[in-house]
């Protein structure tokens, strides 16, 4: 729909995406306007700041339920816990374990990577609902429902704005009586803050060559519940991780269970997003991870209340695209701050946020927005302890390339080395040709025509529930009369390849039932059950011939998370 009329709005800088970093980096960008305006006689002037969100509300897309590291939040709002933020206690108790089929193998210490003594278990969704009036009342334009579909770029290239999601398209692609053309909002500068995978992001990085010489991003996907526990089971602040079951010697992860108020228990695998089966199904190992007799003793008696999903960007340093550009800048999960040794991201996320806004305050200042001025991003980054934290891991995830073992080896190496590790800087290829094909596993189809499919999951009910079940538990809400926001590009390549080659992964990586296999004529497709998805983006990037684009749906629509 290139040539309808559409309103325009103009702002000063939009931030794209309403997470931890861009609301720290709007909210932290109108304390330095201001401060600026009251000593220098109203200098800058009135500006306008805007976040867009594609949620139905700021908060409800938001997933982490985290150990946080507060002082980026110290350093925003030096009185936070005086203004009631959400955390639900500071860490108080702490286990590792390794974990067998049956046993639970405690580690007499706490690995000083995962010692989280002063860090706060928090939900970032409590976390984001809270900050996101705040923001408000500072003088940021927050609105919701607003998905940005496109970049725009002026004729030298420079990227100028956003075009948002057009609203009341048909399924069949026509406007519907209620069409609302998309606004191209124009800004000096964009922030990019979508979180993991951004569909913008992508686009970009793709576009201007951002990530040339970088490790492609690898990514995890995390899984989790919240659970309603008997009074008083629950610990605040009890913070457990865990290693080994159920998932295989060559798949990154590990489990985590942290302590909530009320009774309530946050629990969740995080499966590497590398894996080589192509029937490995995070969701399923989610369940056998509750049916450990370790775990399932916790959740006895309990009842599972939320569910969610989320890809976590894993790469680190050595994948971090160029963040800054002509006009634009890149924060938080979208542009790799996270420090997944210590599976963080909040901090990381605010803290660039907060060094986005500096920057951008000394663009308004010298009134120029190229790459020349932004590029101050980069020293300031450089200069802050989130650098330093990244540099120190920057290996992490690629000592597990070759399992379990020799990643536990090779990243105690980096431990005293500072992130050096026993080999230097560890260069890895993207997560999705890790796949190997079916064959390799033995699976082969007997005659023409059949499909070999995984055994369907036994679930109870009351420990370990069907991906349907757990998607109805995320409040996910799509209008089903739109065009679906899951673009398979060649579904061809479904039915004459994947079908024989990798016996269609999507309906197993996805955690939220929205690939299902539908036999056509001349072989088998996934059946695309768009409404069910909660965007975690794991199809955009495990997808073995990378034929998933996800792009945004309709503003408003995703899961509606509640204290994840
Ligand atoms: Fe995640 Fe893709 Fe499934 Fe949506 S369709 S839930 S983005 S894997």
């Amino acid at each position: 729909m290139e040539n309808i009329e559409r309103d325009t709005l103009e702002v000063d800088v939009l931030f794209v995406g309403a997470g931890p970093a861009s609301l720290a980096g709007a909210f932290h960008l109108r304390q330095l306007i201001n401060k600026h305006n009251e000593e220098h006689n109203n200098a800058l002037g009135e500006l306008t700041i805007a976040v867009i969100e594609k949620g139905r509300e700021v908060g409800s897309h938001m997933i982490s339920g985290a150990v946080m590291d507060a002082r980026p939040l110290t350093e925003l709002m030096p009185d936070w816990k005086e203004r009631g933020a959400p955390v639900e206690s500071e860490v108080t108790e702490e286990d590792v374990s390794y974990l067998t089929k049956t046993r639970k193998i405690k580690s007499p210490i706490i690995p000083p990577p995962l010692n989280n003594h002063g860090k706060y278990v928090v939900s970032l969704n409590k976390l984001i609902r809270w900050m996101a009036p705040i923001v408000e009342e500072s003088d940021v334009m927050l609105i919701p429902e607003f998905p940005g579909a496109s970049l725009l770029f002026d004729d030298a290239g420079k990227v100028i704005g956003v075009r948002t999601g057009d609203k009341g398209i048909g399924k069949d692609g026509e406007p519907k009586d209620n069409f609302q053309p998309g606004a191209d909002i124009f800004a000096k500068v964009t922030v990019l803050g979508e979180g993991s995978r951004g569909s913008l992001t992508k686009k970009l990085v793709e576009k201007l060559g951002l990530d040339e010489g970088k490790n492609p991003q690898v990514y995890a996907v995390g899984v989790k519940e919240i659970w309603e526990l008997p009074k008083g089971r629950v610990t605040p602040g009890f913070v457990m991780h865990t290693l080994g079951y159920p998932l295989p010697n060559d798949v990154f992860g590990g489990g985590f269970v942290y302590g909530m108020q009320n009774d309530l228990l946050d629990i969740g695998l995080v499966v590497g997003l590398d894996y080589q089966d192509p029937f490995t199904d995070p969701h399923r190992l989610f369940n056998e991870f509750k049916q450990h007799p370790a775990i399932a003793a916790m959740l006895e008696g309990g009842k599972m209340l939320h569910y969610g999903a989320k890809t976590i960007p894993e790469g680190g340093l050595l994948s971090q695209p160029k963040y800054y550009g002509d006009g634009f800048l890149i924060v938080g999960d979208s542009a790799s701050f996270l420090n997944s040794q210590k599976l963080k991201g909040i901090h990381m996320a605010m803290k660039s946020g907060m060094l986005a806004a500096e920057t951008i305050f000394e663009a308004l200042l010298a009134d120029k927005f190229d790459e020349a001025q932004l590029k101050a991003f980069d020293a300031k980054v450089k200069a802050s302890y989130i650098h330093k934290e990244l540099h120190e891991v920057r290996n992490f995830h690629q000592a597990f390339r070759h399992g379990r073992i020799w990643g536990l080896i090779e990243s105690g190496f980096q431990v005293p080395t500072k992130g050096f590790g026993l080999l230097g800087d560890i260069h890895v290829e993207a997560g999705h040709q890790h796949m190997k094909k079916q064959h390799y596993y033995n699976r082969w189809p007997k005659q023409a025509g059949e499909f070999i499919q995984a055994e369907p999951a036994k679930c109870d009910n009351k420990l370990t529930f069907e991906k349907v079940s757990d998607v109805f538990r995320s409040g996910t809400e799509h209008d089903e009369d739109q065009p679906p926001h899951l673009k398979v590009l060649d579904t061809n390549i479904c039915i004459e390849r994947c079908t024989v080659e990798y016996g269609n992964p999507c309906q197993y990586f996805c955690p939220a039932a929205v690939y299902e296999p539908e036999e056509v004529e001349g072989g088998r497709r996934p059946k695309i059950n768009f409404s069910n998805c909660v965007h975690c983006k794991t199809c955009d990037i495990m997808d073995p011939y990378q034929i998933i684009d996800w792009v945004t749906p309709e503003g408003g629509g995703g899961p509606n998370y509640i204290n994840l």
